[in-house]
């Protein structure tokens, strides 16, 4: 056998083989919604084989999955033709990726002698969620769906009606239109529904993509609609009725229209604010609510966008800048375990160090038994560490390798004794975890406890974070959460490291807690089962501790979200001597105990505005003004349209000043937001 026919054989073997890996992935990830490997490992297993079917073109297959795009949709659904394909994007993970890919758009939109000298481009953020079409007839919502292969999507109509975000009319409609963009889950409402989900002892969610995907193909829209989900839109697929020149052009027509828009989209002429567009959302990645795993930069002219055509299951017009990525692989010491706030044993990895763009990270969570279980990491595998904003590094996943390995060590198993005091543990009949029976004085739990009452979403207070906890106990300044009100500036300035200052503002903060809303301090009790937005919906339904803590289980098994199992623990813990003496402390402290008036965003003073932020405002974070405007009931979109009802610009505003200026819509800053606030 000639040495060529023997490397084409081994190469003809390693790509039926990378075929065979990537398949058997793809359908985790688009079929199961849980994917085993990280988008990185799964990438390059994608670029190995299209790197072998380039040196060898005769194995390349219009089936291979370098040819096609997601997978064939689920039989369980109905099967819709898309009218215009949904395509995959091709990537640039570096600059001179992107700038071969502009060099190439340059020559082809060309008039064949010489390249265009530049070319105007969109960019959009690469929103990290599900991909779907919505149909609209006459202005009618009448069909959306998933990508599924591209061709073919599986219909999710009634699932989509449930999402806010989603227009059911449109007006002054064409005849036909369909609509393209991302179903995705934001962090923050991400992270409420997996300490849901924990607290109820359910598996949690990998990450919100995951969460966001598995909700939309769900046969009860139901659960669809129990599960916060919003839409962005970044694009139109088939239409009669509708002429654009430029992709600009469409994505106003969508803001117009009353779609939620891909947010900060900006159009630029040249290579050069390109690249500093890209780098602008990688750096800003981490504090954004929504995932995001790169930059899309379109060809703006829309006749010049087509023209470049498509090469297999990729766009010619189109790429997408990918962020390095947020996982890596290291070795798993060894699993340890801590006792969380409800008292169930909580395990954690302990890593071999490991550089995760560009952060050391030595633990990582493992969120709790179910899911210990579910991954079936051991000690001493080679695992996949991801971390997300400010989100703790979490392991994904031991590796494939790691998997395979036949001397793995035995699963790893809940201690015998609390790690926190050394009380023997024990797994409740009906629960999933494993407990420390001792609520009352256990100090891991009563740590958790006190950490996570003054947490951001709870109380709230400034400037008492882990350390301030752990001192305060170990001091015997507090032996619970209610004794944080009766801390005195003498108490605090006799310890190192307090001044009068600091010592006076956190009392102030302390003091300040005291206006939390019921539902928060509901939350911040920490009760088993009572998350932030089970704490919200009991809120509503009782209005009050004392009805609530008169309600049987059948009662508050009624609030959206709340199963019998839950509503029993609820109940029973609700109903011990331990929590209603807590509650009567705090109460005597002057905490809420009632809801005054609706929810915030419920019918807050904002409610029924759209808002459009630009530039940088100076002190509100754009996640903070964003925040602040959703609680007291308002909308921020990403552009700016008829529609819109106040544009807040800070410095450096983008084009969305001008547009507003053109339309007449409200232009004000800062301090006008807040006076809107009260
Ligand atoms: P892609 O996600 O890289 O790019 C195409 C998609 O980007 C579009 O279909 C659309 O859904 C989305 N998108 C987001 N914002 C957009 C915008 N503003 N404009 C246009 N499109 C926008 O390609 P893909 O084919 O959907 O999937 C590949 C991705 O899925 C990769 O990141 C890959 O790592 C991951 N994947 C992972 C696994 C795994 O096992 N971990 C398996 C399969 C795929």
């Amino acid at each position: 056998m000639s040495k060529s026919t023997r490397s084409k054989k081994a190469a003809e073997r390693r790509a039926a083989e990378l075929r065979r890996q990537i398949e058997h992935h793809n359908r985790r990830y688009y079929v199961l919604d849980d994917p085993e490997i990280s988008d990185a490992e799964y990438d390059a297993l994608l670029d190995e084989l299209r790197a072998i079917e380039a040196a060898h073109p005769e194995l390349l297959k219009p089936d291979s999955p370098t040819q096609r795009v997601g997978a064939k949709p689920l039989e369980k659904f109905v099967q819709v033709r898309h009218l215009q394909p949904m395509y995959s994007l091709a990537n640039a993970r570096n600059e001179e990726e992107l700038r071969a890919w502009d060099a190439r758009v340059r020559k082809l939109a060309g008039d064949g002698a010489a390249p265009l000298e530049q070319v105007e481009y969109v960019t959009e953020p690469k929103i990290d969620g599900l991909a779907i079409s919505l149909l609209y007839e006459d202005g009618v919502f009448t069909r959306g769906a998933t990508r599924g292969d591209g061709e073919i999507g599986e219909e999710v109509t009634r699932n989509l009606r449930t999402i806010e975000a989603i227009p059911r009319t449109l007006e002054h409609a064409p005849a036909l239109v369909e609509v393209r963009g991302e179903v995705y889950m934001a962090r923050t409402a991400f992270a409420a529904l997996n300490e849901q989900r924990a607290e109820a002892g359910e598996p949690t969610f990998a990450n919100p993509r995951n969460s966001a995907a598995g909700a939309i193909r769900q046969l009860d829209p139901a659960i669809t609609a129990a599960r916060p989900l919003s839409m962005w839109c970044y694009g139109i697929g088939a239409t009669e009725g509708l002429e654009h020149e430029t992709h600009s052009e469409e994505l106003e027509w969508l803001a117009g229209a009353g779609f939620r828009v891909a947010p900060d989209w900006k159009v630029h002429t040249g290579l050069e604010a390109l690249v500093r567009e890209c780098r602008r959302w990688e750096e800003e990645r981490e504090g954004l609510d929504y995932e995001i795993d790169g930059v899309v930069v379109k060809v703006n002219d829309l006749d010049a966008q087509r023209g470049l055509g498509v090469v297999g299951r990729e766009p010619r017009g189109a790429i997408a800048w990918k962020f390095a990525p947020m996982t890596a692989t290291t070795e798993l010491r060894s699993v340890m375990w801590n006792v969380g706030r409800t008292g169930h044993m909580v395990p954690f990895a302990n890593l071999e160090p490991v550089q995760v763009s560009g952060v050391t990270v030595k633990l990582a969570t493992l969120h709790n038994e179910e899911d210990l279980r579910k991954k079936d990491v051991r000690d001493g595998d080679e695992v996949v560490v991801m971390r997300a904003g400010d989100v703790i590094p979490q392991v994904v996943s031991p590796t494939p390798a790691a998997q395979r390995k036949r001397d793995r060590s035995a699963p790893p198993e809940p201690p015998r004794r609390c790690p926190a005091c050394g009380t023997p543990t024990l797994k409740p009949p009906e629960g999933v975890w494993t407990i420390c029976p001792n609520r009352a004085s256990c100090p891991g739990q009563i740590f958790q406890a006190v950490k996570h009452f003054v947490s951001r979403g709870a109380m709230d207070i400034d400037g008492f974070g882990e350390k301030q906890a752990y001192r305060f106990l170990s001091d015997g300044l507090i032996r619970d959460v209610s004794d944080i009100y009766d801390l005195t500036e003498e108490q605090l300035v006799a310890l190192d490291g307090f001044g009068e200052l600091s010592a006076r503002n956190l009392l102030q903060s302390i003091e300040r807690s005291k206006e939390v809303p019921f539902f928060r301090v509901l939350y911040a009790l920490g009760i088993p089962g009572i998350g932030y937005v089970n704490a919200r919906a009991l809120a509503q339904q009782f209005g009050s501790m004392d009805a609530l803590m008169d309600a049987p289980p059948e009662e508050i098994e009624q609030a959206p979200g709340i199963g019998p199992i839950l509503a029993r623990t609820i109940a029973e813990t609700l109903s011990e001597d331990g929590t209603r003496a807590l509650v009567e402390r705090l109460r005597a402290h002057g905490l809420k105990m009632a809801s005054e008036g609706p929810l915030p965003g419920d019918d807050g003073k904002l409610s029924g505005l759209t808002f459009v932020l630009t530039g940088t405002l100076p002190d509100l974070s754009r996640e903070r003004a964003t925040e602040m405007i959703e609680e007291a009931g308002g909308k921020v979109t990403g552009s700016v349209s008829g529609k819109t009802s106040y544009v807040v610009a800070g410095t450096d505003p983008g084009s969305k000043l001008g547009k507003a200026q053109e339309l007449g819509v409200e232009v004000i800053d800062e301090a006008g937001l807040r006076e809107l606030l009260g």
